[in-house]
């Protein structure tokens, strides 16, 4: 199968994640998703979860050695063999020349860095009314995506929802700041190695995935 090592990129609420999910339950490919990882390392109060916490809240970008080590020890777990899908990472040139030596390094070969591209006036919307369900993950929303019973998860049953802490307007605002700021040169970045390509990502997600599948010749 083509397509192993892959990047996700696009502005937060642009539905990476999603996609990422998607592409791991159905292709086996692991999703390596560093908002998660920071998110898991908080609460399990780790020296780097109390380093990234107060950053993450501000809507600010966590520093790029943490996360490149980060990334680099997961990279060699097991799981990761058969190819992984990096999601929220890299973030900022010096990530990406991290990521670059970390291959080279390892014999590794980056097969695509897919951008999914969604207009800025649709994040806002997107961002602030997500929830999850607190229990198995499944992803909602207020206005596009509402449990099928109210108040119930469709997939587990489970009745208690959770809303990210970064959510929240103001601190939206900042994250698509950093993003235009910081992580959208990675993007003449990748098209300069020639690996870049470009999904439409302000479509019904189905159509995002169908065309995620056909640009990766998946
Ligand atoms: P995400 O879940 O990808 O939206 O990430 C949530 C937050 O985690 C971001 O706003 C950053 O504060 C932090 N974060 C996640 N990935 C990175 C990264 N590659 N570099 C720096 N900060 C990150």
């Amino acid at each position: 199968m083509a397509g192993k090592r892959l990047i996700l990129m696009g502005p937060p609420g642009g539905g990476k994640g999603t996609q990422a999910k998607r592409l791991q339950e159905r292709y086996k490919i692991v999703q390596l998703s560093t908002g998660d990882m920071l998110r898991a390392a908080i609460a399990a109060g780790t020296p780097v979860g109390l380093q990234a916490k107060s950053v993450m809240d501000a809507g600010k970008l966590v520093s790029d050695d943490i996360l490149i080590a980060m990334i680099d020890a997961r990279v060699d777990e097991a799981d990761c063999a058969n190819g992984f899908i990096l999601d929220g990472f890299p973030r900022t040139i010096p990530q990406a020349e991290g990521l670059d030596r970390m291959l080279a390094k390892k014999g590794l070969k980056l097969d695509a860095a897919i951008e999914v591209r969604v207009p800025d006036e649709r994040l806002l919307e997107r961002l602030t009314g997500r929830f999850t369900c607190a229990k198995c993950g499944e992803g909602y929303h207020d206005k596009f995506k509402q449990p099928k019973k109210p108040g119930v998860c469709d997939v587990c049953g489970g009745t208690e929802f959770s809303r990210r802490s970064d959510d929240k307007a103001e601190t939206v605002k900042t994250r698509l700041a950093a993003y235009h700021q910081q992580t959208a040169p990675l993007l003449p970045f990748y098209e300069a190695k020639g690996v870049l390509k470009v999904v439409d990502g302000d479509r019904d997600m189905d159509l995002v995935a169908a065309d995620l599948e056909r640009v990766l010749g998946l």
